[in-house]
């Protein structure tokens, strides 16, 4: 099922009694998920993911503009009516039922024609189970289970009742770092198998990435850029989107255009055709470093870490805005550790450049091979 969302806004009044202006969550959302992807929804704490969530499932009023579900406009239905199954951090589940009866627990409520025989009802409980690989707990409570399976029994509740649409708000953030990754890959395993349209909510942006056919990136409320992931990293809109993606960080250092050339402190480091002299930001990828001796750019060399496949070199240099430059580079290559600088060429296509004041990017023509 596709998602539409038409300018839709959530205010909250201030919480704050100094603070009088209200607190737009979700400012003026437009866009389409389309049908049976998983999207992955990312951005930092407080930029208003969780209320996007209640506001697609209804447990939140917008205070403008409309959701529709397929060619349904919801915006007005009641949560029960929109055939939505939500997974939260927490699990939420009753600890006093087994996992069997948590599973059930949905389709206990069905009234009228809907209502389910008890069989029917074991039935879908153990299909939902079977998905996520939990249908040999289901005499246990949850008290019984580890982090990982409280999850997947959480995520078979959001299941049974074959949602058009399910959304998972943070829904590995209790878990240690190795079921973190096993949950994730579960997720987008059930999510491949069911095709439910699938939301998930994250602020980690490894999670988003590795996982996504679409990230949507937001920040303060308002909608960022949205793409896969590889378009988004490669091609990002502003400054906060390319700080934002990616591990190590992006490397950002004052800098300036001047006669077509990008100026980090003396040094050209690049072309930068059609650009007019300015002051900006320019963001170098850590991959984006090419190790050279006679290189267009010199840092002050701290140290070298190797790390298997990679390694990384720790620099500084003073328009440097990171505490340290990160750049990864092959393992193959030979590095003169007795020298206090190092020197690099840089890969035209792993440099941004933005906008001082704005912070939005400034195109330029890629020419591989100048300087
Ligand atoms: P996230 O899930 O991305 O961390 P939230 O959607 O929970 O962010 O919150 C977004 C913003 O809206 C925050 O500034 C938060 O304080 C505010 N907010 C959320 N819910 C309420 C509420 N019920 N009343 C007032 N402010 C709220
Ligand atoms: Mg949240």
């Amino acid at each position: 099922m596709k998602v539409v969302l038409e300018n839709l806004t959530k205010k909250f009044p201030s919480r704050n009694k100094r603070e009088k202006a209200d607190v737009i969550a979700v400012n003026n959302f437009t866009f389409e998920i389309p049908d049976g992807k998983l999207i992955g929804l990312l951005g930092p704490s407080g930029c208003g993911k969780s209320t996007m969530l209640n506001l697609l499932c209804g447990l939140l009023t917008p205070t403008s503009g409309k959701i529709f579900f397929g060619e349904d406009d919801v915006t007005n239905l009641p949560p029960e009516n929109r055939g939505v199954g939500l997974v939260f951090q927490n699990y939420a589940l009753y600890p006093h039922l087994t996992v069997k009866q948590n599973i059930t627990f949905p389709l206990e409520n069905l009234k009228g024609a809907a209502k389910l025989s008890k069989e029917v009802m074991a039935q879908k409980a153990l299909e939902a189970a079977k998905l996520v690989q939990i249908d040999g707990l289901m005499d246990r409570k949850p008290s019984e289970l580890s982090g990982g399976q409280q999850q997947r029994v959480a995520i078979a509740r959001a299941l049974v009742k074959m949602p058009r649409i399910l959304l998972l708000d943070e829904p590995l953030s209790n878990l240690d770092a190795r079921l973190r990754l096993q949950t994730r890959e579960e997720i987008r395993r059930i999510q491949r198998e069911t095709g439910i349209t699938t939301i998930f909510v994250t602020h980690d942006q490894e999670e988003a990435m590795s996982i996504s056919d679409m990230i949507v990136v937001m920040k303060d409320g308002i909608l960022q850029q949205i793409g896969k992931p590889q378009e988004v990293y490669d091609e990002p809109v502003n400054m906060f989107v390319a700080t934002f993606l990616g591990t190590p960080p992006i490397n950002v250092f004052d800098a300036e255009v001047k006669d077509g050339k990008l100026y980090i402190g003396k040094e050209a480091v690049l072309e930068v055709k059609g650009v007019a002299d300015r002051e900006v930001y320019a963001a170098i990828r850590p991959e984006g470093f090419i190790l050279k001796e006679d290189g267009v750019f010199g840092c002050d060399l701290n140290e070298v870490e190797v790390m298997g496949r990679d390694i990384s070199v720790v620099s500084k240099h003073k328009n440097s805005r990171n505490t340290e430059i990160r750049s990864i580079i092959s393992s193959d290559t030979k590095i003169e550790l007795n020298s206090s600088v190092v020197r690099f060429d840089i890969k035209p296509h792993k440099v941004f450049i933005f906008d001082k004041e704005t912070e939005e990017r400034i195109y330029f023509d890629v020419n591989e091979g100048d300087l």
